[in-house]
């Protein structure tokens, strides 16, 4: 029997599923071969409750979010965080820095009052998440080696040291240099510096890693005459929620 696999959405751009959506043709026959999706809105109209592994896209933003996430743990043996709004928070966090009043009147204006808010948070703050794919939106590659991972009844195997150690593998200079600031000495790796290497800096879409070297980011800013603040204004697009920055 193949395990069923279920993708649901919360609050995001569903970009994450979309992307999904962009695997490579074989790999996506394999997984076919090796699971039976019952759940995924963006492509299919069947629904099910019955489902052993859940795939949560999305942070959790309402009351009744809240309530729809615990029945998925419930239901799932395995759930797993998908993209950087259900592992982190993501940018949803942004609204956290305003009052919910003051966040619902400049999305909705004049309409606020028909709707309802809480501080988004992401998915592990509410239910307990077995695994995380990380970033906005997550590399194919990852989603494909976690779901593997989970059908061989494995851990998958994600990196957990800072994004500088492949940014400097791909030869890339250190944007400091360029008198920009970066997150990537305390950025969970994994992406291979993709955006380093595009020309851009790290902001910090796959969370901290689990023992972030603050001081080494600290010793960074202090080398480049930066401010703490500086850096962590690039925190507050993805990891506003992160305890760590607090
Ligand atoms: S992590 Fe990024 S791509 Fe995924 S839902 Fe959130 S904003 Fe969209
Ligand atoms: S700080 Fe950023 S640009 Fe510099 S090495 Fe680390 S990841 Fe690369
Ligand atoms: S370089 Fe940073 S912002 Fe870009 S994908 Fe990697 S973790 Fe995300």
């Amino acid at each position: 029997m193949k395990p069923k696999v279920a993708f649901f959405d919360f609050t995001g751009c569903e970009g994450c599923q979309l992307d999904a959506l962009n695997l490579d043709a074989q790999d996506l026959i394999d997984l076919l071969n090796g699971i039976d999706i019952v759940n995924f809105r963006e492509v299919m109209t069947e629904r099910s409750d019955n489902y052993e592994i859940a795939f949560v896209e999305g942070s959790i933003t309402t009351e009744g979010e809240i309530e729809r996430v615990k029945r998925i743990r419930e239901q799932a043996k395995i759930v797993v965080a998908l993209g950087a709004c259900a592992c982190i928070g993501g940018v949803n966090c942004l609204k956290n820095h305003v009052p919910m009043e003051e966040a619902l009147r400049i999305v909705y204006g004049k309409d606020a009052k028909y709707y309802n808010t809480i501080p988004a948070r992401p998915a592990d703050a509410v239910i307990k998440v077995d695994y995380y794919v990380r970033g906005c939106p997550p590399s194919t590659s990852e989603l494909v080696k976690v779901i593997k991972a989970l059908l061989l009844n494995k851990k998958p195997d994600i990196p957990n040291y800072p994004v500088c150690v492949e940014c400097k593998k791909a030869g890339n200079i250190c944007v400091y240099e360029k008198g920009q600031t970066c997150l990537g000495p305390v950025t969970r790796a994994g992406c291979n510096a993709i955006c380093i290497t595009s020309g851009r800096y790290c902001w910090g879409c796959r969370g901290l890693v689990d023992e972030p070297n603050i001081q080494s980011q600290k010793d960074i800013l202090n080398k480049y005459g930066l401010t703490a603040e500086q850096v962590i204004e690039k925190f507050k697009i993805y990891d506003t929620c992160s305890e760590v920055l607090k």
